[in-house]
């Protein structure tokens, strides 16, 4: 490939580089830039009125790209970062104040702490998810209590447990972990994780006793399932 040139098209600034190649190729990379590989003998003005034939896929990839980077980026704790709770998006409102503390109003995440900072935002956040991550995981795994004592097994009770590749596990004395990040994910989700770790406490490997045992208790779990391993 010859060096690049920067070339104008109605999709911004787009780099065009020449080849052997008979038609032109359109890519978005990743960080949302236009990269262009044209014949040698096409003109400037047959590319540009390509790439405007193609705007309108152009404009999807640069979303769908712009998506998962936002996914990936570490969470910010400053006004207008967006934080998911149960599946849903709310941004961030902080401000230095009294009482400090985290209310969810109107769709935004409104923190009140001493100096309005972002540390403070994040150590107030982090608290008050953990908070509402025992409140859920409490009262979820609480509806299965009679099933286990039907099927004379231990009483589950939750502990919280940070686990970098896991959402859950469970011991046999009916102590169920759960990953405090999981309040994060949408209910079905939570409600997944739960009905998997009780099913270990009947079966505790991954045998087909246990996946029979979830089919019965959970039959749309692959679905969810699939749902939850986007959101990691
Ligand atoms: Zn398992």
């Amino acid at each position: 490939m010859s060096d690049a040139v920067t070339l104008a098209t109605p999709a911004g600034p787009a780099v065009l580089h020449r080849s052997n190649r008979t038609t032109l190729a359109i890519s978005v990379l990743p960080d949302g830039t236009l990269d262009l590989v044209a014949p040698h003998d096409s003109t400037e003005a047959d590319i540009v009125a390509k790439v405007g034939k193609r705007l309108r896929w152009i404009v999807r990839q640069r979303t769908t790209f712009a998506d998962m980077n936002r996914d990936r980026m570490p969470l910010r704790y400053e006004s207008g970062a967006t934080h998911r709770y149960l599946g849903r998006q709310y941004r961030l409102k902080i401000r230095k104040g009294e009482p400090s503390g985290v209310r969810l109003i109107g769709g935004y995440f409104q923190i009140v702490t001493a100096n309005g900072t972002p540390p403070e935002a994040e150590v107030a956040l982090n608290a008050w998810m953990r908070s509402k991550a025992v409140d859920q995981f409490t009262s979820r795994l609480a509806q299965w209590e009679s099933w286990c004592a039907a099927r004379k097994l231990p009483t589950p009770r939750l502990r919280l447990l940070r686990m970098p590749k896991r959402w859950g596990s469970s011991h046999r004395d009916g102590r169920i972990y759960l990953n405090p990040e999981l309040v994060k994910a949408p209910a079905i989700c939570i409600d997944y994780v739960i009905a998997h770790e009780v099913c270990h406490l009947k079966h505790p490997l991954h045998d087909r006793a246990f996946f029979k045992l979830l089919d019965q208790t959970a039959p749309n779990w692959r679905a969810i399932k699939a749902r939850l391993e986007q959101l990691q």
